[in-house]
């Protein structure tokens, strides 16, 4: 009988193959006392152990292949330093001596130690280190038991669908390495690093999928979709061929999408259109320059604040910013200054740890309300940006502004940057334009006012819809709650558009909407015609677009505003898709 399991899907691309179960998180950590004379060794039993585990992720790094993030070596790098770190190398063979226990024993009380230090630290960036320190401990203890399975030698693995209960960053990659066909696995999140690496190294993967192992057998024919997050165990041949199909047509698409790399962005009655892209690292770069994107629309600079323990100096920010105008080779790039906080914390830093934590991040000191509160940490990065900005065309982006006194008092701070480097004789571009973020109810309805002090205006519809519906973005209970088709979210969006037309000042979009096929068309019709999204949507938005005449679905979006209730807006939604090119 076929089975389907659900779980998050993480990495996008069917995967069809025979599933591989990795038996091994019964770690046995069963706590033996040692005589004086066996001490010795124990002693050299951790010593291979950890040598084993550190040969791993040797051979891991090895793997890297050639075109990979940077990320995905970082990780690696971390857990190479951390089995290197005395706390990991020295501390339990002492406590093996002085406890008289055995390296197990030894290794899981060091654990609880740490995860105790980290724990009491109250921090989330020190959270996602406990993730590290455990899937480094959990290596070496597979490494001391004989019994269990490891990840490296795997070469028997090409084409299967590997199911674990988790899986490290090193593991990861060396199942790239191998060809595995993509991967399960019973815990994790979106956010987690194995579901990151995934992604970068094109892995069909799905997560979260409690419990699977006692349902599917190593050997039996399993398929996913990491889109949707499916797994189907034992399919009937109808459902085999159906998921073959689909990713035949995946490739298909694709291969069809790529012949519009190089076509003008154009509606069927003419309106010109803007297709950028939003990027977070500098390797989304690869991805945005494949498609040929319009420059970038959304640098999100939050990543340069992650995984270390200081905020980045303003050379720092200079030396990535001028990097990336280079590979942008002219295009605009429009850098949004940090947006930190609420979803997006770095609390690793000193500067944020001395802040009372808030009850409610998402409406608390996060954005441009940080920002401004702590200039030191504002006035560095408005310092490269103007310096990049004499290198190229940079635009610079407030985000999460609530009221027009934050975009005066921006204002100041950047004519005095600007003068200080003036009086430095550092070069700037004087035009640079500023643009705020429209992601706060309160601003969307008040965009009449931001338009006279700005130059341009980004709607974030990921905060708005989130303000908008009392609803929080990233929690899963709520999540059925999310609608961009509610019509407060709709007349906010117009509210927008409309005040930048009125006001001329562009307008554009840069939160998920801008760059979800169900929603292109409508947002055309409302009279968007700046879409900034992840680069590897850029083609199906075009598609969607140049197939569309703005004057006709201006008349349908009309209607559907009008429409009463949710089925009815959701009919003339697909009325309106049902014309899209694909249909
Ligand atoms: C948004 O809120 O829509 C947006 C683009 O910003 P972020 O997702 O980074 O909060
Ligand atoms: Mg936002």
């Amino acid at each position: 009988m076929s089975l389907m399991f659900n779980g998050i899907g993480v990495s996008r691309g069917i995967a069809i193959g025979d599933a591989y179960l990795l038996r091994r998180n019964q770690i046995d950590v069963t706590s033996r006392t040692l005589s004086k004379k066996s001490v010795p060794g124990e002693v050299r039993r951790f010593k291979r152990a950890l040598k084993a585990a550190r040969a791993q992720l040797l051979t891991a790094r090895e793997h890297i292949p050639k075109d990979a993030p940077s990320d995905v070596s970082s990780f690696i790098e971390t857990h190479i330093l951390m089995i290197d770190d005395s706390v990991l190398s020295q501390r339990p063979i002492e406590i093996i001596k002085t406890e008289l226990i055995n390296a197990e024993a030894a290794l899981q009380q060091q654990r609880e130690e740490l995860i105790k230090v980290f724990g009491s630290m109250d921090d989330s960036y020190l959270a996602t280190r406990i993730d590290d320190v455990n899937h480094v401990i959990d290596s070496v203890l597979r490494a001391l038991d004989d019994k269990a399975e490891q990840v490296v030698g795997a070469e028997h693995w090409k084409g299967q669908i590997i199911v674990a209960d988790d899986l490290t960053p090193a593991d990861t990659v060396t199942m790239q390495h191998h060809g595995v066909a993509g991967f399960v696995t019973e815990t994790g999140g979106q956010l987690s690093h194995t579901a990151i690496l995934a992604r970068s190294l094109g892995i069909p993967a799905i997560v979260g999928v409690s419990s699977i192992r006692r349902y599917i057998k190593t050997g039996e024919i399993i398929a996913l979709d990491g889109r949707l997050g499916m797994v189907l165990a034992e399919p009937t041949d109808d459902m085999l061929s159906a998921f073959r199909r689909q990713q035949k047509d995946t490739r298909q698409r694709q291969r069809e999408l790529d012949k519009l790399i190089d076509t003008e962005a154009i509606t069927q009655d003419g309106v010109q259109l803007t297709l950028s892209a939003n990027i977070e690292i500098e390797e989304d770069l690869k991805a945005l320059k494949r498609v040929n994107a319009d420059g970038v629309g959304l640098y999100r600079t939050e990543f340069l604040y992650m995984n270390r323990d200081t905020v980045p100096t303003e050379q720092e920010h200079f030396k990535v910013y001028t990097k990336v105008l280079r590979a942008l080779k002219g295009s605009p790039l429009t850098i949004r200054t940090a947006d930190l906080g609420a979803d997006k914390q770095v609390d690793g830093h000193e500067a944020s740890r001395s802040r009372p934590q808030a009850h409610n991040p998402a409406m608390g000191l996060r954005g441009i309300r940080l920002c401004l509160s702590d200039t030191s940490l504002f006035i560095p990065q408005l310092r490269a940006i103007l310096r990049a900005s004499a290198r190229g065309p940079i635009r610079v982006l407030l985000p999460m502004l609530t009221n027009v006194a934050e975009v005066a008092q921006c204002l100041r701070l950047i004519e005095q940057v600007k003068q200080s480097l003036r009086d430095e004789n550092i070069d700037f571009d004087d035009g640079m334009q500023v643009g705020g973020m429209i992601e706060v109810p309160a601003a969307a309805i008040a965009a009449e006012q931001f338009v006279q002090h700005l130059d341009f205006l980004s709607i974030g519809t990921n905060d708005l819809i989130q303000y908008t519906l009392a609803i929080d973005r990233i929690d899963d209970q709520v999540n059925y709650l999310y609608d961009p088709l509610h019509p407060a979210v709709l007349a906010l969006i117009r509210t927008i558009i409309d005040a930048g037309l009125k006001g001329g000042i562009p307008v554009a979009m840069c939160g998920e909407m801008a760059g979800d096929e169900r929603y292109v068309r409508l947002l055309l019709g409302l009279g968007l015609t700046d879409f900034s999204m992840p680069p590897n949507l850029i083609l199906e938005t075009k598609r969607n677009l140049i197939g569309s005449r703005r004057s006709t679905l201006k008349k349908q979006v009309n209607a559907l505003m009008a429409a009463q209730t949710t089925e009815e807006r959701q009919a003339l939604l697909d009325k309106i898709n049902a014309s899209a090119p694909e249909h």
